[in-house]
């Protein structure tokens, strides 16, 4: 008998906490998972999944639109805002049901309690009055929006928490933030139908993404007729008489609209948690300081994902799952390895990319050799739409290494997976030339451009090759 009722207690049944319970669980390990409010975490219940499942929503009308070029006649199409939140409720009650007999198929205890540290191996779970002890503690209770509680009338505002299940489809919103979340929402809302502008405090969207794509992806979207203000934040939103809200902007701009929606960035879930008492050391930002094998400065307590705000992202937290269990239970110490990390934007049209943006390139590498084409896919020829994709390659000139790879364009995020494959492998730019092209599609041209467009020489551009 060991001293302790489990091996290992998680806090947080997200996507990394489940992972890591799940994983020891199958290794025989005792294991239990404690998750307050709904197994599946923010990707699956207010994040990742409901969002592509509004992203497809949101796609229809311009499929309907697309269509009578290619010899459909659509009637006019209609949409019902509560049918698609009770579609995606199913589909989230679905997959949390998966997340929770995940964890117990694999012989681990789910607890539907918020768990809090009472010392370094005693956890109180707090729905039934009493403290487990355990070997191994894993905390990956995620973030949440960040709730910007300096602006006056905050208070009135939507987060990515409340607007997946909105009663009614707003007719018009204002979104702040040029990151992620505000750009994939402003697309999704426009797509809707909603009247939507965005507002960026910043001098363009996407701010870690290469310029090509922030660039293009405005005027895309400017086109499509979403409003977007740069260098602008909001100083006052104010709830009118008739209970529309008015968001007061630099300059005095008064944007007045059914919803004002903040996706400014996301802080950990650490309040209350009991790391004081258990002796975790916390960052500036309220995340957990963890080393490079994602363990604390208490040697049997550990964090993954949101909660150590390294990077935010649902594959991340699964890895840093897999590296955990690797070190924690099977002897064999493994690093997550957080670099060059594949990444997608859904918005409209798609942002897929991966490594070095050509800005970041050029900051650390003599001479750059930029592939770059820019293309109306095959699909938009017939549909009438002028829309454009783009692929871009960052190559360095002395190895040949492709050093980063930029797509903008319909199911960029799949083409990145893919990317994400070789540049993690190293590959040169003579090997995508070697490979051959999958005819006729758009991601042919990541292996068929074979002249440079320009070259970077010690940041500056020096004209086509
Ligand atoms: P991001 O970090 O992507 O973007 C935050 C945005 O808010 C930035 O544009 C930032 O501006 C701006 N901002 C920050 N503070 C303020 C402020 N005080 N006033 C005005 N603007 C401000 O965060 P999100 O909230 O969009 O998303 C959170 C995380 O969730 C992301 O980091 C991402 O990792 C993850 N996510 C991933 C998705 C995906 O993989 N497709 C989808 C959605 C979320 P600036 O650029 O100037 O700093």
């Amino acid at each position: 008998m060991t001293r302790y009722d489990y091996d290992l207690f998680v806090i947080g049944g997200g996507s990394g906490g489940v992972r890591a319970g799940r994983v020891a669980a199958g290794l025989g390990k005792r294991v239990a998972v404690a998750e307050e409010y709904r197994f599946g975490g923010t990707c699956v219940i207010r994040g990742c999944v409901p969002k592509k499942l509004f992203v497809y929503a949101s796609q229809f009308p311009e499929h309907f639109a697309d269509a009578a070029g290619y010899g459909w006649s659509v009637p006019e199409a209609s949409f019902d805002w509560p049918t698609l939140i009770a579609a995606k409720d199913r589909e989230i009650g679905r997959l949390s049901g998966l997340y929770e007999q995940g964890v117990e198929k694999a012989g681990g205890t789910a607890f539907h309690s918020r768990a809090t540290l009472v010392d370094a191996h005693t956890v109180r779970i707090e729905a039934e009055n009493r403290t487990v002890t355990a070997d191994q503690i894993l905390i990956a209770t995620g973030g949440r929006p960040n709730p910007h509680a300096a602006l006056p009338g905050h208070e009135h505002c939507i987060f990515s928490n409340e607007v997946f299940d909105l009663p009614e489809l707003p007719k018009s919103i204002v979104i702040a933030g040029g990151g992620y979340i505000a750009v994939e929402f402003a697309n999704i809302f426009h797509g809707l139908g909603v009247e939507t502008t965005l507002v960026y405090r910043g001098k363009e969207i996407l701010g870690r993404f290469d310029m090509d794509l922030r660039r293009m992806l405005h005027a895309d979207m400017e086109k499509k007729g979403i409003r977007i203000l740069c260098h602008t934040i909001f100083e006052d939103i104010q709830k009118n008489d008739d209970g529309r809200l008015a968001a007061i902007v630099t300059g005095g701009e008064v944007l007045v609209a059914d919803q004002v929606m903040l996706a400014i960035g996301r802080i950990p879930n650490t309040e209350e948690l009991g790391l004081e008492a258990a002796g975790v050391k916390m960052g500036p930002k309220g995340d957990i300081v963890v080393d490079g094998l994602s363990r604390t400065n208490v040697p049997n307590i550990w964090a993954i994902g949101d909660v150590t705000d390294r990077v935010q992202l649902t594959p991340v937290a699964i890895h840093e799952a897999m590296c955990f269990v690797e070190t924690a239970f099977k002897g064999n110490p493994v690093e997550p390895d957080l670099e060059c990390i594949a990444t997608a934007v859904f918005s409209q049209p798609e942002i897929g990319t991966i490594g070095l943006s050509e800005d970041e390139a050029s900051k650390r590498f003599g001479e750059l050799e930029i592939y770059r084409a820019e293309f109306r896919p095959m699909r938009n020829i017939l549909a009438g739409r002028d829309e454009k994709m783009l692929t871009k390659l960052v190559v360095d000139a002395e190895t040949r290494l492709v050093l980063g790879a930029h797509i903008l364009g319909p199911d960029a995020g799949e083409m990145a997976q893919l990317l994400g494959i070789a540049l993690k492998s190293g590959l040169t730019k003579d090997d995508f030339d070697r490979t051959m092209a999958v005819h006729p599609t758009a991601a042919e041209e990541l292996v068929t451009m074979y002249k440079p467009s320009y070259l970077v020489r010690d940041g500056e551009r020096v004209g086509p090759a």
